[in-house]
């Protein structure tokens, strides 16, 4: 069998093929120059595995799509507090480039505006990094994220500095009132050399499924962020990563994303997978117009909205018998609070007539941390209350049941 996946993403690009609306940003001279029609699209599943079509190896600058990454960066070299303390997580409801702090403490509104993205520039690697450290920072953070080594678009980024009057403007202000420590025209340097780094939509799925996998890379293996820093940056990308029209898109779209003006999008997708588009006409927010199509159509026709509920708790506890003096609850699947409460209201409620209560937990997939400490405070009450307590565990699903007082449950194979 060929899987259909494939097929599924030439079906979404054929019929975006023929729409030319919008126009290629022409604020930076080198992008207005860029192939209109590029058209391309990629998604990396959070096991590795990624699929494209289109114009899937066309590079284009990453632009405002690298300002996830490098918060992400920012969040691993200085924490979550001095970056808390510079940069604020709100929507701001405006445009990319607005001249927008808060009011009280000056803090740009949220790391996806260029003012927050600047500051954020900054904050990279150490409060006495020079500019070099900070932009090889973000090129190699980068490189490791797509898994190749990536590199500076030099025409690119010559091209904006030349007109990079705004971005200046901006960094002035976060001077004016102490966000920045060093030189404005040094930070819009470093920053628009990082929004030069030249991607494509492979590389920005497998980027953005690194996000989806709690920071953990999907085709190493290895952990390139904490899962609490990958778990604040999609939820800024979700707030905040498509500008003014953040909050329409949380309710069209619900998949935490992130657009350029090169006509690139990023999308991450908790638990699933990463997203990469590309096509480079802009509507009036700046986003791509296409880009946002294909994302409205993978989050319709393929069930990637954010807030899509499933009901994941209610098929963990998949039954339970009683044999001679033992009664026992097979559970299944990824055990959540959602699961653990099921299991835990179902202990709580049957009249247990045995005097052996066992869990079966050998169609358990995982246990998120919360489900592992329900279950085990489940079964400490269930030993207070008399019962003889054991699982069955093959795969070790639950290593070191530790009951709270030092004692394990017994450990049956199933057999018994
Ligand atoms: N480098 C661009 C700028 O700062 C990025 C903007 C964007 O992609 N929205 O203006």
């Amino acid at each position: 069998m060929r899987t259909p996946v494939p097929d599924y993403l030439d079906e979404v690009l054929a019929e975006l093929a023929a729409d030319r609306a919008g126009a290629v940003a022409d604020y930076i001279p080198q992008l207005a120059d860029a192939a209109p029609d590029v058209l391309g699209v990629a998604l990396t599943t959070v096991d590795g595995r990624t699929y494209s079509t289109g114009d899937d190896d066309v590079e284009f600058s990453i632009q405002s799509i690298s300002k996830p990454f490098a918060y992400a960066a920012a969040l691993t070299d200085r924490g979550p507090a001095t970056v808390a303390a510079t940069v604020g997580v709100e929507p701001s409801g405006e445009a990319f480039d607005e001249l927008s702090l808060e009011g009280e403490t000056h803090r740009p509104k949220n790391p996806m505006i260029n003012a927050g993205a600047l500051a954020v520039h900054h904050l990279l690697v150490s409060g006495t990094a020079t500019s070099e450290e900070r932009v090889a920072r973000v090129v190699e953070f980068f490189s490791e994220l797509a898994g190749r080594r990536l590199t500076v678009d030099e025409s690119v980024y010559r091209s904006e500095l030349q007109t990079a009057e705004r971005n200046l403007a901006i960094a002035h202000m976060l001077r004016n009132y102490r966000v920045l420590a060093a030189p404005a025209h040094e930070v819009v340097d470093g920053y628009t050399r990082q929004c030069a780094v030249n991607v494509t939509v492979r590389d920005l799925a497998v980027m953005g499924a690194t996000l989806a996998n709690a920071g953990v890379h999907p085709v190493s293996g290895r952990r390139v962020v904490p899962a609490e820093v990958a778990r604040r940056t999609l939820s800024v990308m979700a707030g905040c990563g498509m500008y003014d029209a953040a909050g329409d898109w949380l309710v069209r779209v619900g998949i935490p994303a992130k657009s350029g003006v090169s006509g690139g999008m990023l999308g991450a997708l908790p638990g699933q997978l990463g997203l990469g588009t590309v096509s480079p006409r802009l509507d009036a927010h700046g986003n791509s117009v296409r880009g946002v199509a294909m994302f409205e159509r993978l989050s319709r026709d393929m069930g990637m909205h954010l807030m899509e509920a499933e009901p994941y708790g209610s098929t963990v506890l998949r039954g339970s018998r009683r044999e001679g003096d033992t009664t026992t609850y097979v559970m299944q699947g990824v055990v959540q609070f959602s699961g653990a409460e099921r299991v835990l209201d179902r202990l709580s409620s049957d009249t247990i007539e045995t005097p052996a209560v066992v869990l079966d937990l050998g169609r358990v997939d995982r246990f998120s941390d919360v489900g592992r400490r329900m279950i085990l405070e489940g079964l400490r009450r269930l030993k207070l209350d008399g019962y003889d307590v054991a699982v069955i565990d093959p795969d070790t699903v639950l290593p070191d049941p530790d009951l709270g007082d030092g004692t394990w449950p017994g450990i049956r194979t199933g057999q018994d």
